[in-house]
């Protein structure tokens, strides 16, 4: 690897003169360091300092030039979380002639994508906060195509689950520790710094209790080009119907386990009449768990990171989510919010244990895997008693992980009962077609008449054309939503209308103006924009 970054791939003396004459070039998209993506020319990283390296030079152009609010806190969120400030992008300045006294640089020919895995040994974090924003930030930028090169910098080891990343890109990514074997002072020839925040869709809970993002911006439509993408680098080819439908119980074999796995496989197997099976990550590659997931009609599985992997179910697929005791579904929801993206078509049900006596806890383990012995006797006991976690910051409540790592007894009937409420025949992916959600476009040619009788009765005739677009579309239903406002009021009267004229007269005053506000609606749900608002004087 680091032969592709020896000085024989490049006119080295070039190079050098370009850094010393041109310094850094920097041009940023986002107003905030939270939506911030930069691209460099001649970005530097010192690998002794751990600090990357801004050059300045006559041709060195930095936009924004924050001045000091550079540092307030940052220029940019390196990894795809939010404002973490373990998290921060900045550089330090110097002047392009401080390169004659630094060590000889050594140049990075590829297209560098540079970024923070967030928590590269924890499977939801790894496709949530790393794959799915490099993917599509490489989507956002042309030349970070399949031959850019990675370079990760959070300090981490590459994790169990390196492999993922490498599928990213026909090169292999690099690690901050792996930097240093190239150089002393590393030049990216072309770079972008930091990671598309557009494809999450949930918060960890560092300043309030976790839960969706307040403004998500990702389909279900996107995910699936995404995980077509990761199927296609893992050789793996989507089977087309007349397969065996069955059911996939994710398990967990190190802790937070379901007691009666067998007996849950075999309810499962006996009330759907189909096969079921179970999976590890600890017991199936990777691509296995892949190949299997993304055609069963049900994937059943204890909270965890591991439910992740219902990114790759096929539409119209269930999954049922099942949570230890005092765990309340409703405050843990990353892969309940997954679920019900829009266009992911997936069913979604959780399952509470409820019964005290299912449970097993261990109070007696480290910290980070649930242990409580640390803590005063009176707070333990609290812990035991209490019934449900109150909603609690990430990362470290105790009451939290006491919970989150007891191992349960799944009360069967109490399960299926749950499921067969939303699942009422044979679960499973329904040979949908592509239903995807149009919006109507604005209704055209709106115009209105008024036509006054006697001095305290009048009528407003309006009337307008169909959306441009809803001649190509076949719809179930159109609607149009007209707003009538008299000028200088705040209030309106609004009507739901089926045709594409209507004459009002109720609540119509003689010599007055009024605001006409249309606009088209699709199957019920699916509102489109107003036209521009009609002036229509009685
Ligand atoms: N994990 C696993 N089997 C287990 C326990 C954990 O494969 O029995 C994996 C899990 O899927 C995740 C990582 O180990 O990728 C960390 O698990 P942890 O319990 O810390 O996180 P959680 O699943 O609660 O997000």
């Amino acid at each position: 690897q680091s032969q592709e970054l020896s000085e024989a791939q490049i006119d080295y003396h070039a190079a050098l003169q370009a850094l010393v004459e041109n310094g850094t070039r920097m041009v940023c998209t986002g107003r905030m360091h939270t939506d911030r993506i930069c691209r460099f020319e001649s970005l530097c990283y010192s690998t002794e300092a751990e600090e990357f390296v801004y050059f300045h030079s006559n041709s060195s152009v930095m936009l924004p030039n924050l001045g000091s609010r550079r540092f307030q806190p940052a220029l940019l969120d390196l990894s795809s979380v939010e404002d973490h400030n373990t998290q921060y992008f900045n550089f330090v300045e110097l002047p392009a002639a401080a390169l004659k006294f630094m060590p000889k640089p050594v140049f990075v020919p590829d297209v560098a994508l540079i970024a923070n895995r967030f928590n590269p040994d924890n499977l939801m974090h790894v496709f949530h906060d790393d794959l799915l924003p490099i993917y599509y930030t490489m989507q956002q930028f042309s030349d970070l195509d399949l031959e850019a090169r990675l370079f990760f910098m959070e300090g981490w080891s590459e994790g169990v689950h390196f492999d993922l990343y490498k599928l990213l890109s026909n090169k292999q990514p690099l690690l901050r520790e792996e930097l240093k074997t190239l150089g002393r002072l590393l030049c990216f020839t072309k770079s972008y710094v930091g990671l598309s925040k557009i494809t999450t869709w949930y918060q960890y809970g560092f300043v309030q209790p976790q839960g969706p993002k307040a403004n998500i911006l990702v389909s279900g439509n996107e995910i699936r080009q995404f995980t077509k993408f990761m199927m296609q680098k893992l050789n793996i080819s989507l089977e087309e119907s007349s397969s065996e439908e069955y059911i996939v119980v994710f398990s967990r074999t190190i802790n937070r386990l379901i007691l009666n796995e067998a007996e849950l496989i075999l309810a499962l197997a006996q009330e759907f009449q189909m096969k079921t099976i179970s999976v590890s990550l600890e017991e199936h590659s990777f691509s296995d768990i892949v190949r299997l997931i993304s055609n069963a009609s049900m994937l059943v599985s204890m909270h965890g990171a591991q439910l992740v992997m219902s990114l790759f179910l096929p539409r119209g697929a269930t999954v049922v989510e099942l949570f230890p005791y005092a765990i309340n579904p409703e405050h843990y929801t990353p892969y309940k919010t997954l679920a019900t993206l829009p266009g992911m078509d997936l069913h979604y049900i959780a399952w509470q244990n409820t019964a005290r006596e299912d449970t097993v806890t261990y109070p007696d383990r480290p910290w980070d895997q649930g242990g409580i012995a640390h803590l005063d006797k009176a707070e333990q006991e609290r812990i035991i008693k209490s019934t449900e976690v109150p909603r609690h910051l990430c990362c470290r409540n105790p009451e939290w992980l006491f919970r989150a790592y007891q191992d349960t007894k799944v009360n069967i009937p109490s399960l299926i009962h749950v499921i067969r409420q939303t699942v009422k025949s044979k679960p499973g992916p329904k040979k949908q077609k592509w239903s995807g959600s149009l919006y109507p476009g604005k209704v055209r040619d709106a115009k209105c008449q008024a036509s006054v009788q006697g001095t305290s009765e009048a009528k407003l005739a309006v009337s307008w054309q169909i959306p441009w677009n809803l001649r190509y579309l076949k719809v179930r239903e159109v609607k149009y939503e007209v707003w009538i406002q008299e000028q200088g009021e705040n209030t309106y009267m609004p009507y739901i209308l089926s045709h594409q004229n209507h004459t009002f007269s109720e609540n119509i005053k003689p010599f007055t103006i009024y605001l006409v506000w249309i606009r088209c609606i699709f199957n019920k749900n699916l509102l489109g924009p107003f036209a521009d608002v009609l002036l229509c004087s009685t």
